[in-house]
């Protein structure tokens, strides 16, 4: 099999990451930042971040007086059963969860959420964008940032400082440290301040005010918008990923959440791991596209993390991403909701490309069986199973 490994880009030395992931440098032994702050994390002082993490929440407690003491952006993830499960069960706070749906749940993600919600007895805000605009602007996602998720990207960044500012809650509170997957922080120096440009620049890059057009219009966007610095500044808003303050380790969480609140691994396609983006059904579609453009995927970005965590050798890692080259199934309900032809999505994912990865060959290999769960978003499963059949 060919192997999604290109002789030209330099790959760290440690794990599998190339040049090409967004933001990567490498120190000058050819060593990638998230393997560097792997070696950090090692090193700190743990138990002196849970008490700086406590004395913070109960400080935050203490002001929030009968309001909610706290905004928890959740998906439905297993980060998001961990941080209740840690704010609510062992700091006992009371949060306010807010969930952007991206309207693409998976059948265990909406499990795993509602379950979520029924084990921790958590007050919940869903926003479900409507099926005909998530659909118009999976198709503009492509060609304005090469990936089908804008409106997920966004919508997860934009919705919950919204819910805090009308609920006038200053803190929100994410799971996993930046530190952990990207070279945007370190764990010596921890992202805490967030202004509202910084959703923007870090993951749906192109503002809602510039996906207007094609059947897209400003009031179809507002639910994207960022509440005003005037509003932030207002409320005071901060946030804190627990990432920063516990010792973050997925598998033991995963582990963790499964045993003991019944949280659910499903099938991910273009990932050997079972529980990142398991509450949506198009991951595939985001991975495969991020392979198209930058020459690796979710696979490769896993197998890095069990590689540093020593669970893997690096040849292993090679191997097991792989993975990444595969035509997802995703891509035929994209093509479907978008009317897209699959010619034109391959097109604009060429125009989409890293430099270094202009006019080489990006081989594309066939499933060989289908995914266990059923990509169709779940609420349209539903209609499937129980309306009255024509
Ligand atoms: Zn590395």
């Amino acid at each position: 099999m060919a192997s999604q490994r290109f002789d030209h880009l330099q790959y760290c030395i440690r794990c599998c990451m190339p040049e090409t992931q967004e933001g990567l440098k490498f120190d000058e032994m050819g060593i990638c930042q998230a393997c560097q702050s792997s070696e950090q994390k090692i090193h700190i002082n743990w138990v002196e971040r849970e008490r700086v993490l406590r004395n913070l929440l109960e400080d935050v407690k203490a002001k929030a007086g009968n309001n909610y003491d706290c905004i928890l952006p959740i998906s439905g993830g297993k980060d998001s059963t961990f941080q209740m499960h840690v704010l609510v069960n062992v700091y006992k706070m009371k949060p306010l969860a807010v969930t952007f749906s991206h309207n693409w749940f998976s059948e265990t993600g909406w499990y795993n959420l509602t379950n979520a919600l029924e084990q921790f007895d958590i007050d919940h805000i869903l926003f479900t964008p409507n099926r005909g605009l998530v659909n118009r602007l999976a198709k503009k996602s492509l060609s304005a940032i090469g990936d089908s998720c804008w409106h997920c990207h966004s919508g997860i960044g934009a919705f919950p400082l919204q819910i805090a500012v009308k609920f006038n809650i200053p803190l929100l509170i994410w799971g996993e440290s930046i530190a952990e997957a990207s070279g945007r922080a370190s764990y010596l120096e921890p992202v805490r301040k967030f202004d509202r440009e910084y959703f923007t620049k870090v993951s749906a890059k192109v503002k809602p005010e510039d996906m207007v057009g094609d059947g897209l219009t400003e009031k179809d966007l507002q639910p994207f918008m960022l509440p005003s610095a005037e509003e932030c500044e207002r409320v005071g808003l901060y946030g804190i990923h627990l990432g920063d303050y516990i010792f973050w380790d997925d598998e033991r969480q995963t582990e963790f959440v499964r045993d003991t609140y019944g949280w659910k691994e499903t099938e991910i396609e273009g990932a050997f791991k079972c529980y990142k983006s398991a509450e949506c059904v198009m991951p595939g579609m985001h991975d495969f596209t991020c392979y198209l453009k930058r020459g690796f995927g979710r696979s490769s970005y896993q197998a890095s993390v069990d590689v540093r965590n020593g669970l893997l050798t690096r040849e292993e890692g090679f191997e097991l991403a792989k993975k990444d080259m595969e035509r997802p199934e995703a891509l035929d309900y994209y093509l479907k909701i978008t009317g897209l032809t699959e010619e034109e999505f391959y097109e604009t994912m060429k125009s989409k490309r890293v430099p270094q990865l202009q006019g080489v060959d990006l081989p594309v290999i066939e499933k060989t069986r289908p995914n266990r769960e059923r990509i169709l978003p779940y609420p349209q499963q539903l209609q499937e199973d129980m309306s009255p059949k024509k």
